[in-house]
């Protein structure tokens, strides 16, 4: 799951930044509207975060060009305290959610997992196939009730196959996923990820496994 956190205050930005890495989440941050829209425009988010003060305008004036041209991005904006005003405007705007500043990071993760399990945004928060599952808060990945031990990225792979097991998801949509913008990708990174993940899928006896699509993608589904 990959968001954009739009927000001009520094030390607010590397809390939440490290704490959704933390999460499990790919984080892009902008730091004003010019560069959140040049963001939104090339990369796909499952999720927007929006702070209303910023340094070139409103964010609310973000939030409905967003609208206005049809997006459904669950958008969760931050407001400062008491500005009762802000809040009503931002949800009558097509905010999903509010959270007023300043607040604690557990309740900013806690909103951002409601956000993503509403319908039309993400399932549920277990995931599974064949023995495989993947409890997508706990961030936790298991075999037969057995704890598979993987790395934040490896479970971010996973996870972004089994929302869309028995289709073929095209590679460049699991980039996007599962690195920012910030993010060195080498060449063969994609192949070395599904590779680790793949052997300890095996290793583990799951029932699943990753095919290849070659020159489209990759393909999460139940061993025949
Ligand atoms: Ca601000």
């Amino acid at each position: 799951m990959r968001l954009l956190v739009v927000e001009d205050e520094p030390d607010l930005l590397v809390l939440m930044g490290r704490a959704l890495e933390r999460g499990g989440f790919v984080v892009d941050i902008a730091s004003d509207l010019a560069q959140a829209a040049e963001f939104l425009a090339v990369a796909h988010y499952d999720l927007l975060i929006l702070d209303l003060n910023l340094p070139d305008g409103d964010g609310l004036s973000l939030l409905r060009q967003l609208r206005a041209r049809g997006s459904q991005l669950p958008v969760l904006v931050l407001t400062a305290r008491d500005a009762v005003e802000d809040r009503v405007t931002g949800l009558d705007t097509g905010a999903d959610d509010y959270l007023v500043k300043p607040f604690h990071i557990p309740e900013l993760i806690a909103r951002i997992r409601a956000l993503l399990r509403r319908p039309d945004a993400a399932l549920g928060i277990t995931l599974s196939l064949g023995n495989l599952v993947l409890d997508t808060t706990s961030r936790q990945v298991s075999v037969n009730a057995a704890a598979v031990a993987m790395s934040v990225r490896e479970v971010a792979l996973l996870e972004l196959l089994m929302r869309r097991q028995g289709a073929v998801v095209p590679r460049d949509l699991l980039e996007q996923g599962l690195y920012s913008f910030e993010a060195e990708l080498g060449s063969n990174a994609m192949e070395v990820l599904v590779h680790r993940v793949r052997r300890k899928l095996t290793d583990a006896a799951a029932t699943t496994c990753i095919h290849t699509v070659r020159g489209v993608g990759y393909l999460l589904a139940e061993v025949a």
